[in-house]
């Protein structure tokens, strides 16, 4: 089946075109991935600077005035790379699907009135969402849509780890609590890593951390999400790379009280604080090179950002009452021996040793980087959201 697979943010649209195998109908949901049926990304491209029109600065595929603009310049170019051939349908990467959503759905009207009425949880992203659905609906009505969320691999969390500790009616009049995000990549991972142990799904129990420039970390106990870092929104957990991830809410308060608005504390914590705040570089590369050249603030960044991990992975293995693997993934998961070597070498009170060459040898594929007697492995495992997104929207669809 062709995918056109759309990741649309305030002010950029992701796309790609995938030829995914035809799934057996009735296995829709994330958990259809299993990654043998033949995949393969036909085309690729970002529109980014959305609303910047005239802006541009001699890229291509810039400066557009609104979403449905980009939207007809991705058809465009879509339909002349597939030389004739018909899309099957769309699959959405959806970041906000609050409580009703747990697993990807087919859309109507009514389901993007739904996601729309999430728009206050998720302003920056939802809302774009919603223009691309509504923008391929104007275009290609018949297709096939299907919405793929982020927070919906995390629907299966215990109560006592989605309700923080505030009056009951904040949870009741506006929906605070714990989300939680980067579901598909986490659920995607995990069944990866299972795989990778030769355990069925369901009987997969781990740590994930999904570290690219939004980072979080993921507790699975039987196939399962039962706590993750992120929380009501994405800035919560982890050190990322312009997010502070945790820290104690009354400094909000306190900063307020000296004369920052709303709009600057959440430009302050979301977009300069994490690497960036603490080295003045958010690209885990340069923040490593900083580091290796004996740049201190740069190290620092590191150690605080691998020892908020470590702590995490302790509490997650309690969590799932004791991990079977630490997974890592995404850009820096992936990529950056470094950082995991950071994080790793906190975790020996948990028996866990790192093999030093095998974690610095690069790597595609899924791989174990834990020495021999290392107490559970430690995974690198790559992730794909996109693929996952594709999958599932080719199993809702074959259902048809
Ligand atoms: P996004 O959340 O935007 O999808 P990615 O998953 O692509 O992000 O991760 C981006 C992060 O990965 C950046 O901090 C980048 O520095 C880091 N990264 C990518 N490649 C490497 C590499 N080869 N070595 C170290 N870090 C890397």
């Amino acid at each position: 089946m062709l995918i056109l697979v759309l990741n649309s943010g305030s002010s950029s649209i992701k796309y790609q075109v995938r030829e995914t195998a035809n799934p057996n109908p009735g296995t829709a949901g994330l958990d259809a991935t299993d990654g043998t049926g033949s995949d393969e990304v036909l085309i690729a491209g970002t529109i980014e600077r959305i609303g910047e029109a005239g802006t541009d600065d001699g890229g291509q595929d810039s400066g557009v005035r609104n979403h449905t603009e980009a939207l007809e310049r991705i058809g465009q170019a879509v339909g002349q790379a597939l030389h004739g051939r018909g899309l099957d349908a769309v699959g959405h990467r959806v970041v906000h699907g609050g409580e009703r959503f747990s697993a990807p759905v087919l859309i109507n009207n009514e389901i993007t009135r739904a996601i729309e009425r999430l728009n206050p949880l998720a302003p920056l992203h939802n809302p774009a969402s919603v223009l691309g659905i509504r923008a391929i609906t104007a275009k290609w009505p018949d297709l096939p849509q299907v919405a793929v969320f982020d927070t919906a691999f995390h629907r299966t969390l215990p109560e006592h780890a989605w309700r923080y500790a505030v009056p009951d009616e904040l949870y009741r009049n506006h929906g605070i609590r714990r989300y939680g995000f980067h579901g598909t990549s986490h659920q995607y991972v995990a069944a990866r890593a299972a795989r990778f142990l030769e355990l069925p799904e369901d009987g997969f129990s781990g740590v994930i951390a999904h570290l690219g420039n939004g980072a979080s970390v993921t507790a699975i106990a039987a196939g399962q999400s039962v706590d993750t870092s992120m929380g009501f929104t994405p800035l919560a957990g982890l050190v990322m790379g312009t997010r502070s991830g945790d820290i104690d809410p009354s400094i909000l308060l306190f900063l307020q009280r000296q004369g920052m608005d709303a709009d600057a504390i959440d430009e302050l914590l979301n977009r300069r604080s994490g690497l960036a705040g603490l080295a003045g570089n958010n690209d885990m590369r340069s923040v490593v090179e900083a580091a290796d050249a004996g740049g201190r603030s740069a190290q620092l960044a590191l150690d605080v950002a691998g020892y908020r991990l470590a702590k995490y992975i302790g509490a997650y293995h309690v969590a799932v009452g004791g991990a079977q693997a630490v997974v890592f993934t995404a850009g820096i998961g992936e990529n950056s021996w470094q950082f995991r070597a950071n994080v790793v070498e906190r975790l020996a009170a948990l028996g866990i040793i790192l093999d030093v060459d095998a974690n610095r040898a690069p790597g595609r594929t899924s791989r174990r980087i834990s020495a021999q007697g290392s107490a559970i492995p430690v995974l690198v495992v790559p992730t794909d959201e996109e693929r996952a997104i594709a999958e599932a929207t080719a199993a809702l669809v074959s259902g048809l």
